[in-house]
Formats: structure tokens, sequence, C-alpha cells
């Protein structure tokens, strides 16, 4: 059985916190689209870990990690992350890799930051780990795909190629160093070497692991508002992070993912630059920011200090929609403890009219939040572990915004480690 932990927002929803609670369960966790771009924050026994190409599940020793064909693979970063964690005494991960991932190239980073900068004040705040150039290499078929280092002659012709076609930019578009052919089959050699241990047929491996009845969990990066067809374009991802995509970013039947966790956050908060309709400003987003996640809002791949805002109705019911969302897990609740009232925008008024449906971003751009204020309930609620043993007031915001998006929220973290959860019936 599949079960996906996606998210409904913007991304930083807690999916990581998720995913490793469910795992202890699960047998493989595999991540399916994105790449080293964005982190999760886990904390478990062995410390606080970011995790940035691992799947969540690194940490026990009875699962298997899966990095799928459908993610941006740094090869350099993965064999670093993996050093971290065994460097740091967790056990050494049963990770795979698929032969059909394809590879972030140096010169994809280099291309991320040049046009960032060629952009100026109209760039995406990408955070220049070159996702996008990634995939559109990918898609416009110039990509390097795993399976491919271990192919001498094709490697040789098609690095060749790309540093024809990569020098023309870099010297009349960006003005900057051309890139050498010899060095660049060199970097594709290492990578062979450091990937090689890890590589395998990952749809034929889970083919199989479904006959044996195994648990999969597909762990999602980002969430619906940044997913390149139904988010906020084109202030979005370059990979699909909707759960759907589970099914092709893995190389699974999508008929087989049953459960759909999706990871909606008690607050709002998202990176880069877009419409972001709840934002909120100076003192009142800095207190959030602060008191926010595990140690405050920053990003967990660049540090950078993220955007706040109140619960958006609006945007999370179109989040959980779109990812066909069975269960919602509501993330970071404790950390409203300190507010006397609590603001929602259940709406949004575009051109003196409301609407509950989340629109096109041209549209979006014009979107005011029609706020609700809830009260709230001034005290710490970190290591409850009954729904009703929550403050009355605490349950009422829980069961307001669920009565609002229209799905379940069958679980409640109230806190950054794997027990700080509470369970509720559908
Ligand atoms: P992800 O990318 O969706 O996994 O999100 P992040 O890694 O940015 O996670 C958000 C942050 O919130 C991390 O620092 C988590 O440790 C933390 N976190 C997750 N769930 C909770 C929770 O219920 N309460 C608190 N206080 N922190 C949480």
């Amino acid at each position: 059985m599949v079960k996906a932990v996606v998210g409904a927002n913007w991304g930083d929803e807690g999916k990581g916190k998720i995913t490793d609670m469910l795992a202890k369960e699960a047998d493989i966790i595999i991540r399916f689209q994105g790449g080293a771009n964005a982190g999760h924050t886990i904390v478990n026994d062995y410390g606080k870990f970011a995790l940035h190409t691992l799947p969540s599940g690194v940490f026990y020793s009875h699962t298997t990690s899966v990095i799928g064909n459908g993610v941006a693979l740094n090869i350099p970063m993965l064999i670093q992350e993996i050093e971290t964690l065994t460097g740091r005494g967790v056990p050494m991960p049963r990770i795979l890799v698929s032969d059909r991932a394809q590879i972030v190239m140096p010169y994809h980073i280099l291309f991320d930051q040049y046009e960032e900068e060629r952009l100026g004040k109209k760039s995406f705040g990408s955070t220049k780990s070159g996702i996008a150039p990634f995939y559109s290499d990918k898609y416009a078929k110039t990509g390097f795909q795993v399976s491919e280092l271990f192919d001498e002659e094709l490697l040789k012709e098609k690095a060749e190629k790309t540093v024809e076609m990569k020098n023309v930019l870099l010297e009349h578009l960006y003005h900057k160093p051309s890139i050498d052919g010899k060095e660049l089959l060199a970097t594709l050699h290492s990578y062979r070497e450091m990937i090689a241990p890890y590589v395998c047929d990952v749809s034929s491996y889970l083919d199989r692991a479904l006959k044996e009845k195994k648990t999969i969990l597909l762990e999602g990066q980002l969430g619906t508002l940044k997913d390149p067809d139904h988010g906020i374009y084109p202030m979005v991802t370059s990979s699909s992070t909707l759960a759907a995509y589970g099914a092709i970013g893995a190389g699974l039947p999508p008929y087989e993912i049953k459960e759909i966790v999706t990871v909606c956050k008690a607050y709002s908060s998202a990176v880069g630059a877009g419409a972001f309709v709840s934002e909120i400003f100076g003192e009142e987003a800095e207190e959030l920011r602060r008191r926010g996640g595990d140690g405050g809002e920053y990003g967990a791949t660049t540090g950078r200090p993220r955007r706040m805002g109140w619960f958006d109705c609006v945007a999370s019911k179109y989040g959980c929609r779109l990812q066909g969302t069975t269960d919602v897990a509501f993330t970071v609740l404790d950390v409203l403890g300190y507010l006397d009232e609590i603001p929602v925008c259940v709406a949004y008024e575009i051109d003196g009219e409301e609407i509950t449906d989340f629109p096109v971003t041209a549209k979006l751009e014009k979107a005011k939040p029609v706020l609700r204020t809830l009260p709230g309930w001034k005290c710490d609620i970190r290591g409850i572990r009954e729904y009703e043993k929550l403050p009355e007031n605490c349950r009422n915001y829980v069961e307001f915004i669920e009565k609002q998006i229209g799905y379940p929220i069958t679980m409640v973290s109230n806190g950054p480690g794997r027990d700080d959860i509470i369970y509720r019936k559908k």
C-alpha cells in the first residue's frame, strides 16, 4: 500500500516531521520530485537534522530510502548528506537511487545564479540550487540520466555537445567564463564513482515490494501552490508537487496510492516571490517568525527569513483538493499559544467580490484577505496527547479550519518531535 505525504501550501508545512513519524510503520520511503532546493527539518533521538535530498525515513534501520526518477539529483550533495548523518551517529541507511533519475550538473547551479542576477529585481527568489535549469534541460531532452554515466561513449559525445551549447549562453548572454569539456567529463566520472553503489531499477523494485505487501511512503517537497500547473505560476517550482506525480516520479501505478496525507501548518509561511494574500508584516510578522516552527521560520536550505501570514482557508482548501487529500495533518499548532486573538483568512476580495475558490495568478495579485478573528487559548499545548484535553478555544480553531477547508484533520501536531502528535477520528 502506498501513502503520500504532501504539502497544501507553499512548502515548509512540516512534511518532514510527519513523514519521519509515519516512516516508523513503513518499509520504503521515496522522494519523487524536487531537489536539494528545499529542506526538511527533523528532530529525533540523534539530534536535529536538515535533509535536502534524502527522504525523511533515513533515521530508521528498518526502512529503505529511495531517490526516485522524478528527483533533481545533486550527487555530491547526496554523498555529503549521507556522510553528515553517519558522522553524527546515525547508522548507514539503505539507499537506492533510480537509474532513471537525472543529474544536477555544476553548470545548472551556475545558470541558476546567473539568471537570477540577470533578472535583478524581477528575479524569482530562487535558492540557486540549479533546479529550474535542471528541469529545463530534462524536458529539452539534454539532461544526463544516472544510467548514462555507465556508457562512456555516449557520455563523451554528450559532454561535448553540452559544452558547445552552454558556452554560447555563457559567453553571449551572461558574459561569464566558459566551461571546459574535459573538466565536465572528469566531473561525470567522479559522479559515476560516487553514485555506483546506490543505483537501482526502482520501478521494478517497487513492483516487487507492492507484491510483497510492503508499505511505501511518498514524500513530497514544497506544496500545491508551488506546482507548475496548479500553483501560482510563474512563481512556482519546476517539478510537480502533487501526490499524483508520485506515481510518475517514483514509477508506481497511480491506483496504488491509497492515502494522501496533506500537511497544513496552523499559520502560513512562504519563501520566494509571488502573491501571498494573508501575509503579515512588521512586528506582528517578526514575532510569529521568531516563535514559529522549531527555532524560528528561517529557510532550512538558505537560512532566509520566511514570509509570514495567517492561516489561509482559500489557499488550503484548494491545496488539499488538488492533492486529493484523504487526511489532513495540521501542524505547528503549539506556536499560536501566545496570541490573544488569531485572525484567519476565510475569503479573498477581488474587485469588490468575495470568493473562496483559489483564483489564477493575475487575479490572485489583486486579492485582499477577508479575515475572521478567533479567540486564542493563551497556553502551552505541547505534551498533550488526547484531542479532548486541548483547550476549548484550540479545538474550536482546529474545527473551524476543518469546516472551512472541507477535509478531515486526523492528525494535530503540537511540537517538533516524533511523539508530538494527537490523532483524531474522521
Ligand atoms: P517541511 O519542508 O514541510 O518538512 O517543513 P520544515 O522542515 O520547514 O518544517 C517546519 C519546521 O517546523 C521544522 O523546524 C520542524 O521541526 C518544525 N515542526 C514540525 N511540526 C511542528 C509542530 O507541530 N510544532 C512545532 N513547534 N514545530 C514543528
